[in-house]
């Protein structure tokens, strides 16, 4: 018989870029844990931030700080220009069709928040229908399961299959006239699925409803565009895309934003105020109630910027590469069972490892400078789905290497040899 392969005769992902100078842009990869080269892979929990990023704040602490729109004078000029800048990036980043449609919140659970909060509750009754995944995080059930209970509307489930990936038969079967809203994520944060969102949009609208695309794992993977995809509401967390934490984006179609009722009050968002009566802003200052993010909605365009130079077609290409190679260095664990193999996914592992419980394995990979993800992935139905409360969860991102996946492979053998 033949030997089984090792991983070192796997066909190696090789990037169409520079990625040593790729590594270099992102200092904290030179870190030592451990006594061990720093190896990072619980990038769908959070990505590392490039120097270009790092120094984007940096100079506008240092040069153009300011409160924006309101003080006429040289640093709030400076400073909106940097914000509405960032805005117009966001824009064109998504393919949205004007930067009116951008909405700066914390991130993606308080951009899913806002619309339910917003949205949801001027066109959510009683009877109607909420349709979520099973792959769902809980920021895209927990809101609409607050509204559900608000409203007297009723969530329904898209089962998955023994994949984990969407059953499109079954959630044709969910839609009907009572259908209001489709919460769908765009890939799976848990197992990496990356779900038909086109094909979910184009039915959900010929019955009427509304969809909103959770791209908080999407957006660092793959090409996005909002209007191709014909996404009603789109949202995202700059901090998993490169970006720093505190700064997420709503993206609604113009409309839509125009007829929603504003979420929280205060100064930025009105036009007029009388105790008698408030006139707001046109979106999207209507949404960003009090003194935002500045400087780090400021460092999502540069994050943006970053991601754009390197090309996000050369990172998927990469990454597709190297979630096969590591998919195919897992396999050759015994005892290590995969979570998630749809054919359609991007950069997330998912496995339990036999005899081990998910957080003694990531313990030990961090003795080894592995840092991953152990636990439920703030994703409990999914992984129930397949019998477990948690995983252990590599995540990739174009940063990651060959050797790195070498490293964990090897660290996981030493397991399973019982040498943990
Ligand atoms: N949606 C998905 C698919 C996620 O993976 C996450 C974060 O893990 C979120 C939403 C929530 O993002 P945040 O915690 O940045 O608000």
């Amino acid at each position: 018989a033949e030997p089984p392969e090792a991983p070192s005769q796997l066909q190696v992902a090789t990037p169409p870029f520079d990625i040593n100078a790729v590594r270099r842009d992102f200092p904290i990869l030179a870190e030592r844990v451990n006594g061990r080269p720093l190896i990072w892979l619980d990038n769908a929990a959070t990505t590392q931030k490039p120097q270009a990023v790092i120094d984007r704040l940096a100079y506008f602490y240092a040069h153009e700080n300011s409160n924006i729109h309101r003080a006429a004078h040289e640093l709030a000029a400076r400073a909106t220009d940097a914000y509405e800048a960032a805005r117009h990036k966001v824009a064109r980043f998504l393919g949205a069709g004007s930067p009116e449609e951008i909405v700066f919140v914390r991130g993606a659970t308080e951009a899913i928040n806002l619309v339910a909060k917003t949205w949801g509750a001027q066109n959510i009754g009683p009877g109607d229908e909420i349709v979520v995944s099973l792959l769902e995080h809980h920021a895209n059930i927990v809101p609409w399961q607050q509204l559900a209970a608000a409203s007297g509307a009723k969530i329904r489930v898209i089962p998955v299959d023994d994949d984990g990936q969407i059953l499109l038969d079954e959630y044709q079967k969910l839609l009907n006239s009572r259908t209001r809203l489709v919460a769908i994520t765009q890939v799976s944060n848990a197992l990496g699925t990356v779900t038909p969102v086109k094909q979910i949009i184009d039915l959900a609208h010929r019955a009427g409803a509304r969809v909103l695309v959770d791209g908080a794992q999407s957006v660092s993977h793959l090409r996005v565009n909002v209007q191709a995809l014909d996404a009603d509401f789109f949202v995202f967390s700059g901090h998993k895309v490169f970006a720093p934490t505190g700064i997420g984006v709503v993206y609604a179609k113009k409309e839509l934003l125009e007829a929603m009722p504003p979420w929280q009050g205060g100064g930025n968002m009105i036009a007029d105020v009388t105790f008698e009566r408030t006139q707001y802003q046109p979106p999207p200052n209507k949404f960003e109630a009090g003194t935002g993010n500045i400087a780090d909605a400021v460092g999502l365009g540069a994050a943006l910027d970053y991601v754009e130079r390197i090309g996000l077609e050369n990172i998927a290409h990469y990454e597709h590469l190297l979630l096969d190679y590591a998919t195919q260095g897992l396999k050759t664990v015994p005892g290590l069972r995969l979570v998630g193999t749809a054919r359609d996914k991007t950069s997330v592992l998912s496995f339990v490892l036999e005899g081990y419980r998910t957080e003694e394995v990531g313990a030990a990979l961090n003795r080894d400078g592995i840092a991953v993800r152990s636990g439920h992935h703030c994703a409990q139905p999914i992984l129930r789905r397949f019998g477990l409360e948690a995983t252990v969860r590599p995540s990739l991102a174009f940063y990651n290497t060959c050797e790195e996946v070498d490293t964990l492979v090897a660290v996981l053998h030493r397991l399973a040899r019982g040498k943990g």
